[in-house]
């Protein structure tokens, strides 16, 4: 695949990375899953860096960009965090996460990805260093130009004390996925306090449903008029040789009602 080839770069730091980068010797190779025939000439090993990490802090747990997904989908998630892992450890093959990295999928970010949705219901934040260091809320992060001459570092993940659900839907297991959906809630006494509600795949770029977050806010989670709003979806699907439009709309809005049903289960339970 990579014919063109003729240099492998093993920079021991961001700075080095960066020089590469910026001088258009060689781009970044992490899972090596992603790369398109082209171009390129120089490859960036980015081993050296150790950025394969899951670490707790305080504002979180922080994700270096060279984390595999079968680390992330094995890591022990004690909260709502864990709709992450169930979205990596569904993707793909299991081979293929043991190579593929969290920072190589938001680079690369194809419509078919199952990392942003997670991080959107999480509100995650993205490390990246280039001209400058900075850390992008996760919906500014997908605004940004793929290509773009920086390094992602790390993705940070606030706690979750809330309930979440991630549903994928693909023709089999080992497909790419046509829509994928992440719910966040958090409840106090029943009443919905915060609402997060994501979608990938079916769009071509994920993104919040805010609208129907906005109008959830305030409602018990028992409240009829919750699958009135959810039915008010209003998206219009990317196209999908295998599915249409129609029917993975409707989907959507099963899915999303499912997603209420289960949360609304463990509010009552606890
Ligand atoms: C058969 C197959 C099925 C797949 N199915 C799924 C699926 O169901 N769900 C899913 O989510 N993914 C799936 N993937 C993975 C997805 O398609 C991409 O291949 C993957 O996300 C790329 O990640 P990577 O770590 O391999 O990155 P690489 O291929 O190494 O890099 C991809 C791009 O990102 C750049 N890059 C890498 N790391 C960084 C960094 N830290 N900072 C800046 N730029 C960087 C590279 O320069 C390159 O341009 C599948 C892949 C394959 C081959």
């Amino acid at each position: 695949m990579h014919v063109n080839i003729k240099e492998w770069f093993r920079p021991g730091s961001v700075d080095e990375v960066l020089e590469i980068i910026q001088n258009g010797k060689g781009i970044p190779y992490a899972g090596g899953t992603g790369l398109l025939k082209g171009q390129v000439t120089g490859l960036i090993d980015l081993r050296r860096l150790n950025l394969n990490y899951i670490r707790e802090t305080e504002a979180g747990t922080a994700i270096g960009a060279n984390t595999k997904f079968n680390d992330i989908a094995h890591f022990q998630w004690s909260d709502g965090r864990r709709i992450l892992a169930q979205a990596l450890g569904r993707a793909a093959s299991n081979p293929l996460r043991n190579l593929i990295t969290l920072g190589g999928s938001l680079a690369f970010r194809p419509v078919w990805s199952n990392v942003p949705t997670p991080l959107l219901a999480l509100n995650a934040i993205v490390k990246v260093a280039g001209t400058q260091v900075a850390a992008y809320p996760i919906a500014d992060f997908l605004q940004l130009k793929r290509g773009s001459k920086f390094l992602i570092t790390e993705v940070l993940i606030p706690p979750a004390s809330g309930h979440g659900i991630y549903y994928r839907f693909a023709r089999i297991r080992f497909d790419y996925s046509a829509l994928d959906l992440a719910v966040y809630l958090e409840t106090d006494s029943g009443v919905i306090n915060l609402a997060r509600l994501a979608v990938g795949n079916i769009v071509s770029t994920a993104n919040r449903l805010t609208q129907i977050e906005n109008q959830l806010v305030g409602l018990q989670i028992s409240d009829p008029l919750v699958n009135e709003i959810l039915s008010t979806v209003e998206i219009k699907p990317v196209r999908n040789p295998n599915f249409s439009r129609e029917f993975l709309l409707n989907l959507l809005k099963t899915e999303m009602e499912r997603a209420f049903t289960k949360i609304r289960e463990r509010v009552d339970a606890n």
